[in-house]
């Protein structure tokens, strides 16, 4: 069976988790804590980042810096990850699920003014498989409105908006390193903060809403409760196993660019082909997060899945829509998502991951070619 995805491990992981074991100081904010947020902060120049033990926590801690309260309204996509309006969700908030775009999932940045209220707080923005959303188009709309903008990048490692890192241009933006995104620890994520004045609460709330951190830099005599907050960090061994995969990113990405090509220059040759290939702006990078087709229906989707299935290939499905979720249904406005429906019938993810054999690729394009037949 070809699996849907597979994690990848450099070989250094179980080293540097033996050496933070052997430091003698494995709870969080430690030595690998600070090389991975160093990294991150080098690399793409983020203002600070702080390690968390997942992007659903990176998220937890914007919904507390932006002081969401009971009745805010904050807009986001509804072709999304529960974790991206949970957060706000908890709070408080009330959600306004955008559409999607017709071209690609990312939410439609041109319908996004028709949503603003004078409740609004924010918009949290996903780049879906790691493609850019429209954000010059979101960044003025919301400065326009004085919004925060959080984008979840969830997806996003390395890739760029016209050559700007994704997650640098929000007030604020969150990554996983769940071992199905790119660069994994098993669980975990990070916070990144673009706005300097939201930095020193952000290190409170990390730290269960004590000054701790300022404490350790030798700011304060002791540490008190000083805000909200609670136990976001992750602890050394995580931090240890990211570091290990931080050190092969640009290999990790290439590998898996050099595995999204192939699929798209084998598929794209193809003639009526009743299905459609990933759409990524110009505006655009492609980190190679997630590697897509769109079938032109429900039936047609769940027919290639079974075909697949049946031919030892695992290929998936991916959100189902937030607005009409168990949860929301009933709290939704009512509007109709069209693009967002459409995605979520006809969406489907083929297996991608560093390893997967050249020969296991041509196995999964010639069924999906004969399914087409
Ligand atoms: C994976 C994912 C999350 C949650 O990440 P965790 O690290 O598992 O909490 C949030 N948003 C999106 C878009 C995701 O894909």
């Amino acid at each position: 069976m070809i699996p849907f995805n597979k994690p990848y491990l450099t070989g250094k992981e179980t080293h540097y988790i033996y050496d933070a074991v052997h430091s003698g100081k494995i709870s969080g904010n430690g030595k690998y804590t600070k090389l991975c947020q160093a990294y991150f902060e080098e690399r793409y120049g983020f203002k600070k980042c702080l390690l968390t033990t997942s992007c659903t926590d990176a998220l937890e801690m914007c919904a507390l810096l932006i002081n969401i309260q009971p009745g805010d309204e904050v807009i986001l996509p509804s072709y999304t990850f529960v974790s991206t309006a949970n957060a706000f969700a908890l709070r408080g908030a009330k959600l306004v699920f955008a559409d999607s775009g017709s071209e690609n999932p990312n939410m439609d940045a041109d319908a996004l003014s028709k949503l603003i209220t004078a409740k609004t707080k924010a918009i949290v923005v996903v780049h879906y498989a790691g493609v850019a959303c429209d954000m010059d188009e979101i960044m003025s709309v919301a400065k326009a409105n004085d919004l925060f903008v959080i984008e979840d990048a969830a997806h996003s490692v390395e890739s760029f908006y016209n050559g700007v890192p994704l997650g640098s241009i929000g007030n604020l933006a969150t990554f996983s390193f769940h071992e199905t995104k790119n660069i994994i620890s098993g669980e975990g994520g990070m916070l990144v903060l673009n706005d300097e004045t939201l930095v020193s609460r952000a290190e409170i709330i990390w730290e269960k809403g004590t000054n701790r951190s300022a404490f350790f830099r030798g700011e304060v005599d002791k540490y008190s409760w000083v805000d909200i907050g609670s136990s976001f960090l992750p602890s050394e061994v995580i931090s240890a196993f990211l570091y290990a995969q931080l050190e092969n990113l640009e290999q990790i990405q290439s590998e898996r660019i050099k595995i999204w090509k192939r699929y798209y220059e084998a598929l794209s040759v193809q003639e009526n082909l009743r299905m459609r290939l990933p759409y990524i702006p110009t505006f655009a990078s492609n980190n190679a997060h997630m590697f897509y087709l769109l079938c032109d229906s429900l039936e047609d989707r769940d027919q290639l899945i079974a075909f697949l299935k049946e031919n030892g290939v695992l290929a998936v499905f991916h959100y189902l829509p937030l607005h009409a979720s168990p949860y929301y249904a009933d709290r939704h406005d009512g509007r109709i998502l069209p693009n967002c429906d459409r995605y979520a019938e006809t969406l489907l993810r083929l297996p991608l991951y560093y390893g997967i054999s050249e020969e296991e690729q041509q196995k999964v394009i010639r069924l999906v070619k004969a399914h087409y037949q």
